[in-house]
């Protein structure tokens, strides 16, 4: 016992660890304890401490309280027993640690240090150690006491855990947290807001001030006042800015808070992150462009040129003008047809880098698409004039467009359309809707035209598109149909007779010709048109042969269309049909434009000569409108010109179209060819024409374009008036 400092006596341990009910003479006893030693061992039993008595020199254990040997799962003895190194159960602390400590011990009298023991079920615990030397009855000794801090060990290493996983979420999210205590204005960072600002804890301190001076100064007031009113009304905020960083980097971030309030609504902390997007917004960035940039040329796209109208408009809402010039290639396709795309490609770059270099550098210039461009002009106090005048520009700089050199050198012309803001429109969409429809009437006109935007445009535009609808069907919906006009030679006698289409439309009106056929020809409606044509007139011959009619020949209208027509060819068509009605090729005569044969000559002239070997007789109809060549007059298989009526006007008197016509005919005779005065409308005329040597003639002094009945009577009349006219002459 004489070690026993610690520990009750075994029965009296015993009795209180069994809990057996104590004797009567116990209980009737008053409560006293029987000695100061004897309380002070159930006050160490009872405070939760470990307690051990060791010897300094040789380190072994002397005695130690209850909790000691219990916590660890041995009896005293065991405990006592125990060489104290074997209780470490830290893998580093090795002997030399424990040597190291036991030194510690030896010098300093009183110290403390944490470690780990091992108990007897091989669990880990891990504990505080304080001790102090002491000299007890003139013999050292070391008291130890120790508290087992597993749990609270086990919280921190936790807690690290977690606040190591946050760290590398952040750092790998790049997202920042920060914590404002608005009490004492203290402003907590996390490690990545921090590596976000471009700083350390060591060169910034955190503060609302150091923090807005790191926010790109022209965002600054932006962000305090969305703060400022998040923290008065209790809703979180969420912002997009910039930071400026002091050695001159931006970064763009995402900022948001959330402020908690005490129970009488004042603001306690303000909890947020920042998040750091550059990246993210540099591929937006990207990606943006790409949407709004036309790859071909470099230049922004359609929507790009939206939203820059958008933005003007926006801006400049009062007292500006916008001026939006549409430009449309002449005859694109045929260059991308006949020379390529990749030619193409370079008159489209070459076109786009011309409007760029001569205009003003404030221009906007795009591409829409195709062979379309663009150009906006922001005038301040603008007028339609400048518009214009700025489209004269465009125009001009195109003008001067470099030659592209592909064997053969070309420089395309280009139509024109004009419309201003606020003007013509009020969004951006209806205002380029007016540019491409003054380009559209440009391009009806002809080419290198300029248009600018009249609302009558857009109704005429309107009625265009319907009657498009409308004649799409109108083969289907039988709704054509053929007239006849008789040519007549110089004694009046009919040799001849022109086939001329007419259509009634589905409200029941008669569209003259000169507004569907052009159309016809646009849409390329104009191939099963020209086809059905073909079989109405051929079919007709056919029916009048039958009836031993002995028919003229008959005049048919081909459109330049139907002669570049690849498969089936305009001949191989016609040979095919004049087996299918039985007629021979004899009976009829194809007209041609002039303009016609001037769109691809080399075509023209290949075709009609397969037409010609059919046994065609070919006639160039609207003589004088284009601008043929002789030469090319010379070249082709043709039988007959038709001078065009516009040279018939005032022909009785001595003026210039007498002249022209007289020298067409002098031409033709030399080249063999006949000449048919077309429109016909008088007597002097028809006597002017006369004396100028024309051939045949036609017009409504011999007889208008009729359905078939009366132009058979007519035909007859004509015969009988011709002998008449020749009794009385
Ligand atoms: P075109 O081939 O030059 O036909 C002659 C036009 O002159 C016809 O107009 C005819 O009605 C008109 N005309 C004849 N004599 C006189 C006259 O004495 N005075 C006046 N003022 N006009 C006269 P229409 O029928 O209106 O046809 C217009 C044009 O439409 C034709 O001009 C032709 O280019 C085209 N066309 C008509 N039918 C067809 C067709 O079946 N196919 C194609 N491709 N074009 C056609
Ligand atoms: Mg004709
Ligand atoms: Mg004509």
């Amino acid at each position: 016992m004489e070690n026993q400092w610690f520990e009750p006596p075994e029965g009296a341990a015993q009795a209180s660890a069994t809990g057996s009910a104590p004797s009567e003479e116990a209980q009737s006893a008053p409560l006293r304890l029987a000695s100061l030693e004897e309380g002070l061992r159930v006050a160490l039993d009872l405070s939760g401490t470990d307690l051990v008595l060791c010897d300094p020199q040789s380190w072994r254990f002397l005695d130690c309280n209850r909790s000691a040997h219990e916590r660890l799962g041995y009896s005293r003895e065991e405990f006592l027993a125990l060489d104290p190194a074997s209780l470490q159960a830290d893998p580093q602390h090795d002997e030399r640690w424990v040597q190291e400590r036991m030194e510690q011990m030896r010098q300093q009298p009183r110290g403390s240090f944490p470690t780990r023991h091992r108990g007897r079920d091989g669990r880990l615990r891990d504990v505080d150690l304080h001790y102090q030397m002491v000299t007890f009855q003139g013999r050292p000794l070391v008291v130890i006491a120790q508290r087992d801090s597993t749990e609270k060990e086990r919280a921190r290493r936790e807690s690290e855990r977690l606040g190591f996983m946050l760290n590398e979420a952040e750092r790998i999210s790049h997202l920042g947290s920060w914590e404002l205590i608005h009490a004492t204005g203290e402003l907590l960072w996390s490690e990545e807001t921090y590596r976000i600002f471009g700083t350390t804890p060591e060169e910034t301190r955190p503060s609302y001030e150091n923090f807005l001076g790191l926010v790109h100064p022209d965002d600054r007031d932006a962000l305090e006042a969305t703060f400022r009113q998040s923290v008065l009304n209790g809703s979180a905020y969420r912002m997009r800015h910039r930071l400026l960083l002091p050695d001159g980097q931006e970064k763009i971030v995402l900022e948001r808070g959330e402020t908690r309030y005490d129970e009488k609504g004042q603001p306690l902390t303000t909890i947020g992150t920042v998040h750091d997007i550059t990246h993210q917004h540099v591929i937006e960035r990207q990606l943006e462009e790409a949407a709004y940039l036309d790859p071909l040329t470099g230049l922004p796209n359609k929507a790009a040129t939206l939203r820059r109208l958008h933005g003007l408009m926006q801006t400049g809402a009062y007292n500006c003008s916008i001026a939006v010039i549409g430009i449309d290639l002449d005859d694109f396709q045929s260059i991308n047809d006949s020379f390529g795309p990749e030619v193409g490609n370079q008159v489209l770059t070459a076109v786009g880098q011309r409007l760029r270099n001569h205009l003003q550098s404030s221009d906007w210039v795009a591409r829409l698409g195709s062979d379309e461009f663009v150009v906006v002009r922001h005038c301040p106090s603008g007028t339609i004039g400048e518009a214009i005048d700025l489209a004269r520009q465009v125009h001009a700089a195109l003008d001067d467009l470099p030659l592209i050199g592909t064997g053969v050198a070309m420089r395309p012309t280009s139509c024109v359309g004009v419309a201003t803001f606020p003007e013509h429109g009020t969004d951006p969409e209806s205002l380029l809707q007016c540019t491409n429809t003054a380009l559209m009437e440009a391009k009806h006109s002809g080419k290198h035209q300029l248009r600018a935007y009249s609302t009558a445009m857009s109704t005429l535009l309107r009625e265009r598109l319907e009657l498009e609808v409308q004649l799409a069907h109108a083969v289907d919906r039988e709704q054509l149909r053929l007239v006849y006009q008789p040519q007549v030679d110089r004694q009046g006698r009919p040799v001849g007779a022109e086939a001329l289409l007419r259509w009634r439309s589905q409200g029941g009106g008669e569209i003259p010709p000169d507004r569907f056929i052009p159309l016809a020809e646009q849409t390329g409606l104009i191939l099963p048109i020209g086809s059905w044509v073909l079989e109405e007139a051929l079919q007709q011959v056919r029916l009048w042969e039958l009836r031993r009619m002995d028919p003229p020949r008959l005049a048919i209208n081909i459109s330049a269309l139907q002669l570049e027509q690849e498969e089936p060819s305009l001949g191989s068509q016609l040979a095919a049909a004049l087996s299918r009605h039985h007629v021979s090729a004899g009976a009829f005569e194809l007209e041609i434009t002039e303009t016609a044969l001037l769109r691809n000559p080399k075509l023209a002239i290949e075709q009609l000569e397969k037409l010609a070997g059919l046994g065609f007789s070919l006639a160039i109809d609207d003589f004088g409108t284009g601008y043929s060549s002789l030469s090319m007059l010379h070249a082709l298989p043709i039988n007959k010109l038709k001078i065009d009526r516009c040279f018939l006007q005032n022909i009785d008197r001595d003026n210039a179209n007498r002249a022209i016509v007289r020298a067409t005919v002098s031409m033709a005779q030399s080249l063999g060819l006949l000449t048919l005065a077309e429109g016909v409308e008088t007597e002097g005329q028809f006597q002017s024409l006369l004396e100028l040597g024309c051939d045949q003639f036609q017009g409504y002094l011999f007889g208008r374009p009729q359905p078939t009945d009366s132009f058979e009577q007519a035909l007859a009349a004509l015969a009988g008036g011709q002998e008449a006219r020749l009794l009385t002459s």
